[in-house]
């Protein structure tokens, strides 16, 4: 019974109304008045199915989705389920919102806004097209089917990504990641690693009941895993640093630091991924003034503000 507890997909109750189905994307549940609300519906028709079946085992019909943020792997599940339940009303944060109607635009911006390439158009990054009813507050409180959601702003791993609050139970998307996924990804996605740590140290002065990351377990005490986390985003702020000594374009240093993080990207998806990271991580390091860039001979270079590592060199530093 135990293991059967814990398989993917198998939903599991935190308090007597907060729940989730972990897998390789968790789900929030949470049983409102007259049925069920989602956080986020998983990758595909596969997993919804799955999810379908789990609110028919505690006779719950769909009543509403809340999505965290516009991946592929959080919103996926959407068309199948409100084809189950057309009543259902779907809430998002504004501008993943507009991503979650039009999927197509994710493939474009990760494709640096040109026609995505056939290679790009794959579930996990061209999820399938989904109404969104209502618009999420940036910030604040939200009354779904009776029941109070206080709304996170999580900004960084995406543009307008939602932390979501309920009997005080935070499902905080994909603001941390949990520690073996972290090192797995090893370069995590983001679009602004600078949003990111502010985010993870915002996380860090609450201290909710439970804490249920998009990947990763549900823990109790999150600090040691928001402080991986920190820790994980600033070693790859150094490493960048390092590689950029020496000037060079994105490419040319995105391909030192996967060499650095024993990274091998082998097909488009996972180019296209980590480059824009990596862009998420520049545009961190230039807010802090750590990186500048300049154009010689058509190329765009990259490299390590100076002032950082030449001591007192302009004179204005202290
Ligand atoms: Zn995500």
């Amino acid at each position: 019974m135990r293991d059967k507890n814990l398989s993917a997909h198998t939903l599991q109750m935190i308090t007597e109304r907060v729940g989730y189905f972990p897998g390789h994307v968790n789900i929030g549940m949470v049983i409102g008045n007259s049925g069920a609300i989602l956080i986020d519906s998983g990758l595909d028709t596969q997993t919804a199915k799955k999810i379908k079946k789990g609110l028919d085992a505690i006779a719950q019909p769909l009543c509403a989705i809340i999505q965290t943020h516009a991946h592929a792997d959080h919103f996926g599940g959407n068309a199948y389920l409100l084809g189950c339940w057309p009543e259902a009303q779907v809430y998002a944060p504004p501008l993943e919102e507009a991503i979650i109607r039009y999927p197509i635009l994710e493939p474009i911006y990760l494709n640096m806004g040109a026609e995505p390439l056939a290679d790009l158009r794959n579930k996990f990054l061209l999820g399938q097209a989904s109404r969104v009813d209502h618009l999420l507050p940036l910030e604040g409180t939200i009354e779904i089917d009776g029941v109070e959601f206080s709304i996170l702003s999580l900004p960084g791993h995406s543009w307008q990504q939602a932390g979501v609050v309920c009997d005080d139970i935070c499902f905080a998307a994909d603001s941390y990641l949990g520690e073996e996924v972290l090192e797995k990804h090893k370069l995590p996605f983001l679009v602004d690693a600078h949003e990111t740590l502010l985010s993870l140290n915002k996380l860090k002065d609450t201290s909710y009941r439970g804490y249920l990351p998009g990947h990763g377990p549900y823990i109790t005490s999150p600090i040691e895993t928001l402080n991986k986390n920190i820790e994980w985003h600033r070693r790859i702020y150094s490493v960048i640093e390092e590689i950029l000594e020496e000037e060079g374009t994105l490419e040319e240093a995105l391909a030192l630091l996967c060499e650095r993080l024993h990274i091998t990207m082998e097909n488009a998806s996972s180019f296209v991924l980590f480059r824009t990271a990596f862009m998420g991580y520049l545009v961190g390091l230039q807010k802090e003034e750590r990186v500048v860039y300049r154009f010689v001979q058509n190329r765009w270079l990259w490299s390590k503000t100076l002032a950082n590592n030449q001591d007192g060199a302009e004179g204005d530093e202290r």
